[in-house]
């Protein structure tokens, strides 16, 4: 009652952000919620080279887990999509066992612990685990299986996302897959890869299956090529979010006074509440854009568009959750509430059950982020950032 009767009386605790912040608060503590992540873009460098040996797989470029992640890091940087895409013929080849797929997934689980994760969905191409002799669906069933044990033994909630390839033809496969899988864990279904000259309205099929499941789609759609590409996984495919989205600035004006004029398309993303899964780091590495400081990210946040930010591949970006957020943090002058924002924008967009995602806002994320508000606060009156 008091502080609101007499407000001036009330001392404001003045809350460090941007730079500071990074420098003020350990970003592991951050609750985080993360939903765009490929499961063959996150291994572990040892994980490679240990599989690769029992593999018999000899193309790796080193045995040296520190130069391997290195030369992954360094494939994925040369600014295009194709290229990027390349290292991932190396995951792929280890990933050919039940041991092996159950292996990366646990792995997968534990480094989101590590990493203060709460609630993840990862996504693969099974069709691409089958040269060791597995079926789809025992592909399925053992990443599913090395999920499961993570969550049992670090308490991380997660949800599969099967994913389609744009330049392959067996996109309705892909998506029978996901519908069948879906009472143990998988909660969606994307298309993924290369976007130029393989428009993701060539899946109808698919998208179509999907949706007469009452089942859930994401898209990569506004990565590597433009708005046509938003328009059709939005307007033809009926995506549910949208990966990347990042070209959707083509459709967006900033005016001399700083406020933005948007286009048809991107009102509409922004009135129906349309998620863009945004990946700071790969979009650089990938030329996507120039620098992390020319990313459309702030705009579009500061706009009120249903944003969070993701690592979209670990291992080939040198990246997790803590690292996109510090940087994104760094470079937009973000607050703990800007950060507490996008973690809730997250969890609603996420493909779990509404009630499941209610119960983590409230019960974990919300609170999780009270507790450093606290923290931040008591720290402030304490004269701790004081000064420039
Ligand atoms: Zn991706």
């Amino acid at each position: 009652m008091i502080e609101h009767r007499y407000p001036n009386l009330v001392p404001k605790a003045e809350l460090p952000s941007g730079q500071r912040l990074v420098g003020a608060l350990d970003f592991r503590r951050l609750p985080k919620v993360l939903l765009h992540e490929h499961l063959d873009g996150g291994l572990r460098p040892e994980s490679v080279i240990e599989l690769a040996k029992e593999a018999g797989y000899g193309e790796l470029p080193t045995s040296d887990a520190g130069e391997l992640a290195a030369w992954f890091h360094r494939g994925a940087q040369r600014g295009s999509l194709p290229e990027y895409l390349e290292g991932f013929a190396h995951t792929i080849a280890v990933m050919q066992t039940k041991e092996g797929l159950e292996r990366v997934a646990y792995e997968f689980i534990e480094d989101m612990a590590a990493d203060g994760v709460m609630y993840a969905e990862v996504r693969f191409a099974p069709v691409f685990h089958t040269d060791g002799g597995l079926s789809e669906d025992e592909v399925v069933e053992a990443v599913i299986e090395g999920l499961e044990r993570g969550a049992g033994a670090h308490g991380v909630e997660w949800g599969l996302i099967i994913c389609a390839m744009r330049n392959r033809t067996d996109s309705l496969e892909a998506a029978e897959l996901a519908i069948r899988w879906r009472e143990r864990g998988v909660v969606g279904f994307d298309l993924a890869g290369e976007e130029a000259g393989f428009p993701p309205k060539k899946h109808l099929a698919a998208f179509q299956a999907i949706h007469r499941a009452n089942f859930a789609i994401t898209i990569h759609a506004g990565e590597a090529f433009g708005l046509e590409s938003i328009w059709q996984a939005l307007q033809w495919c009926g995506a549910h979010r949208l990966g990347h989205g990042t070209r959707l600035m083509d459709d967006i004006e900033v005016n001399d006074d700083g406020s933005l004029t948007l286009g048809r398309l991107s009102q509409y993303i922004l009135d129906r509440r349309i998620p863009l899964e945004m990946c700071l780091l790969s979009n650089v590495h990938t030329g996507a854009c120039a620098r992390v400081e020319e990313h459309p990210f702030p705009l579009f946040h500061a706009a009120g568009f249903r944003v969070f930010l993701n690592t979209d591949d670990r291992l080939m970006s040198d990246t997790e959750m803590s690292k996109e957020l510090a940087v994104a943090t760094e470079a937009f002058g973000l607050s703990l509430l800007d950060l507490e924002r996008l973690a809730v924008n997250a969890l609603k967009s996420a493909f779990a059950p509404h009630e499941k995602r209610v119960n983590l806002i409230h019960r974990r994320l919300l609170p999780g982020f009270a507790t450093l508000f606290a923290e931040l606060t008591a720290r402030s009156f304490a004269g701790e950032f004081e000064g420039p």
